[in-house]
């Protein structure tokens, strides 16, 4: 038995696959580089106070004047980022500044960068400057976030857009095609799906609709055909017992008289005998045509049996069937038929008492046609 995957299921899996893997890869990435950025950054802060620091201490180390440098220390201690500012005179052998943030209750975790201060080849002294490197972090966490938000953003977005794109675009119209599948293949027609688009599930729905058409075209000539008479186009048995429960229905309902007749064509085997088969058939074809185009549209006209037709006619009483069906055996038997020689026609009717069933109504007819047959043929009787 082959196993069926929903397609669903896969492209839910795909699209989250599809979607969180580069999202997540881009949200690393991104991370990396914004975190590498930030302490390239206090890094180059670093060095920059350093050489600020080295201009500013030169001539104070000369000439021991702390004071020259004390403007651009205070200046550079406003900076959160700088935690310790050192200067030291070679010439004096002293500290001429020292300078800390860190106190008993906060250390830093400090970075340092130290750097001789040379003039005219004379060693004058060191200046050092530590930073903070615990400052990149609340940044980088900060920044972390915002990168997730926006990669989360991005995926919701992706998301509502991917979604619905799917949904209306894959899963509704698969859904569509496979119920109108599904009806096709219990042999049913159901209705037209109508596909109106141009992607290939619209091409594939036109193509059922199609052949939906077809089958209904070839359904309907065939249930024409099972229930029509091939020689004579009239409805055949199967035919005349599909439409006359119904006018029976209706006469027993609205107490409308109904009668039933039986034709049987008189010595109708020396027709054949003499004149041949073929003859015979156009004999049966010309007598349905002299019968139809005497009755009334809503009268039942059918080819039960070789040469037996019945005539159901609503609306219609005893007395008036019987002038209609002499009217109808005088016109079979004046009708010049193809082989040129008299066709007579015998008849047995009954009439609907608006309860009962088809047979009993039939039996009637048929005993009053045996009867007719027995009385010389080429007659009409009533039979009761
Ligand atoms: P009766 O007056 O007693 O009715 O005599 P009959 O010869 O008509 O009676 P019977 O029922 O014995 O003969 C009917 C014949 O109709 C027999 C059969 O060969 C012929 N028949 C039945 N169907 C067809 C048909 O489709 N075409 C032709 N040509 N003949 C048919
Ligand atoms: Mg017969
Ligand atoms: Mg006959």
């Amino acid at each position: 038995m082959t196993r069926f995957h929903s397609i669903s299921l896969f492209l839910v899996k795909v699209m989250l696959v599809g979607l969180i893997v580069p999202l997540a890869a881009g949200l690393i990435i991104s991370f990396e580089l914004e975190k590498e950025d930030m302490i390239t950054r206090l890094a180059e802060f670093h060095q920059r106070s350093l050489d600020t620091l080295i201009d500013a201490a030169e001539d104070s180390m000369i000439s021991f004047s702390p004071e020259g440098a004390r403007n651009v220390v205070s200046l550079l201690l406003q900076d959160e980022r700088i935690v310790k500012i050192e200067i030291f005179s070679n010439i004096y052998d002293l500290y001429l500044l020292r300078v800390s943030k860190e106190t008993t209750e906060h250390e830093y975790n400090t970075m340092e960068l130290v750097q001789n201060v040379v003039k005219d080849g004379e060693d004058l002294g060191f200046v050092l400057v530590a930073v903070d490197k615990d400052w990149v972090k609340p940044r980088i966490a900060e920044e972390r976030n915002q990168i997730i938000a926006m990669f989360v953003t991005m995926f919701v977005g992706g998301l509502l857009l991917v979604i619905p794109a799917i949904y209306f675009k894959v899963l509704r119209p698969l859904d569509r095609l496979m119920r109108q599948v599904e009806v096709l293949s219990k042999g049913e027609l159901g209705i037209p799906y109508r596909w109106s688009g141009r992607d290939e599930f619209s091409m594939l729905g036109k193509t059922l609709d199609d052949m939906r058409t077809k089958l209904d075209k070839t359904f309907s000539l065939m249930r024409e055909m099972a229930i029509t008479d091939e020689l004579t186009g009239l409805p055949n048995r199967r035919g005349f017992y599909g439409e006359v429960e119904k006018l029976l229905w209706l006469s027993g309902r609205y107490k409308h008289p109904l009668v039933l007749a039986l034709f049987d064509i008189d010595h109708f085997k020396s027709i054949n005998d003499n004149f041949g088969h073929p003859v015979g058939d156009e004999v049966l074809k010309s007598f349905a045509g002299v019968i139809s185009s005497r009755i009334r549209k809503t009268d039942l006209l059918a080819r039960v049996g070789g040469e037996e037709f019945v005539l159901v006619m609503p609306e219609t009483s005893a007395e008036d069937a019987h002038k209609l069906l002499d009217r109808l055996r005088q016109a079979v038997a004046n009708y010049e038929f193809p082989h040129a020689e008299k066709v007579t026609v015998s008849a047995g009717f009954s009439e609907f008492s608006g309860s009962g069933k088809l047979e009993g109504l039939m039996d009637i007819a048929d005993k009053a046609l045996y009867k007719a047959k027995q009385e010389g043929r080429d007659r009409v009787l009533f039979g009761q």
